[in-house]
């Protein structure tokens, strides 16, 4: 992923600027690409004529806003959903970055990348769809924008030449030939699917096909495969192409994200509820992440809280001048979600930032915690 590259650079000299902007936006919103990135930076311009930066940092940064700007014309011609910016200047470093998802259009400046839209655009579900259909089944994975069949099951001819013609006992055994060729072919589809399951794994499975393809298909599932089932789709087998396929497949997996965010989100509000190892709230994260015992942490939506960052060592506060571990002078920042979000990912804890209005916005963020924190300690 490209967050793992862009997260490398930091300067402590020269200032970072990060843009993203949206590339489609409101159809009724007419205004040119170059404004957007005006109104955008206008912040950003302002720091620079302001006295709070260093003459060699206030050059730096009114370069990067410059070449930002410049850049209009490109992010207008991409075909992208969304474009991340980072430039400094100072350090001669710069990175255009087409996203596949829309973010939310952002400025800011800091001593390394402002990484937050970028780990929203880059988090990708991945889905299996399975046509179970009695000739011919087919599966097929998507992950982000690529969709590509992974195999397929070709049903063995019932050779009908050595059964039937001799009364009711042979139809029947004609039939029931039949019968455990398709329960077979149906076998070996499940089979495939539980292949892919092992080689790539996906999140969730979607059933295509008729509707007693799907039933029959879906009873042969392994236990693993089955807990991944996501939603199902009667299609025409006879007509369908991989492109109709990609469809059911990408309305279906819209919905599914938003159920496994909602059970997430469920997941950790009963914890915290039942007083389990869980955090809810600014403070609460706050004390968590500093005792790095976050397991998997879940933000709500884009809302941002100033804060400070020890230089030293980490410490995260909402507005400590100092830090109270080590006593080193803090850095003032912005977004106190990214840092809490970037410290997280450090300890190789889970991040989710849910997009579905929940019962988790009311306090914004919240953690499942691998320990309890003893209570008073901050
Ligand atoms: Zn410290």
């Amino acid at each position: 992923m490209q967050v793992d590259r862009i997260r490398q650079f930091t300067n402590s000299t020269f200032p970072v600027l990060s843009v993203y902007v949206n590339r489609v936006g409101n159809p009724r919103n007419r205004t040119s690409m170059s404004a957007r990135l005006s109104e955008l930076l206008r912040p950003i311009r302002e720091l620079v004529e302001s006295a709070e930066l260093s003459h060699e940092a206030a050059m730096s940064l009114r370069s990067d806003v410059k070449n930002v700007q410049n850049l209009a014309d490109r992010i207008d011609a991409d075909p992208a959903q969304a474009i991340a910016i980072f430039s400094c200047h100072g350090a001669d470093w710069s990175e255009y970055l087409s996203l596949n998802k829309p973010v939310w259009d952002v400025a800011r400046v800091g001593n390394r990348a402002y990484l937050r839209p970028l780990r929203v655009a880059e988090t990708e579900f991945r889905s299996a769809a399975v046509i179970f259909e009695p000739r011919r089944s087919v599966l097929f994975i998507k992950s982000g924008d690529v969709f590509r069949e992974y195999g397929e099951v070709v049903e063995e001819a019932v050779r009908k030449s050595n059964y039937g013609g001799f009364g009711g006992y042979e139809e029947r055994g004609v039939r029931s030939h039949a019968d455990a060729v398709a329960q077979r072919h149906f076998k070996e589809t499940a089979d495939l699917v539980f292949r892919l399951f092992q080689e790539e794994g996906f999140d969730f499975l979607f059933l295509g096909g008729h509707q007693e393809g799907i039933d029959e298909g879906s009873k042969l599932l392994h236990p693993y495969v089955k807990a991944r089932v996501a939603g199902s789709f009667v299609i025409d087998t006879h007509t369908m192409t991989p492109a109709l396929i990609r469809d059911h497949v990408v309305g279906l997996e819209e919905a599914a994200v938003a159920a496994y965010e909602a059970k997430q989100v469920r997941e950790l509000l009963d914890t915290a509820g039942a007083g389990g190892s869980a955090a809810l709230g600014m403070a609460d994260v706050l004390t968590a992440v500093n005792a790095r015992a976050i397991d998997r942490l879940i933000v709500s939506g884009s809302f941002t809280k100033e804060g400070a960052v020890c230089e030293s060592c980490g410490w995260l506060s909402r507005n400590g001048a100092s830090c109270l571990v080590c006593g080193s002078g803090t850095r003032r920042v912005d977004d106190l979600v990214d840092e809490i979000i970037e410290a997280t990912i450090g300890e190789r804890g889970e991040v989710l930032q849910v997009s579905i209005a929940s019962a988790l916005d009311q306090n914004a963020i919240g953690a499942l915690l691998r320990f309890p924190l003893p209570a008073g300690i901050s």
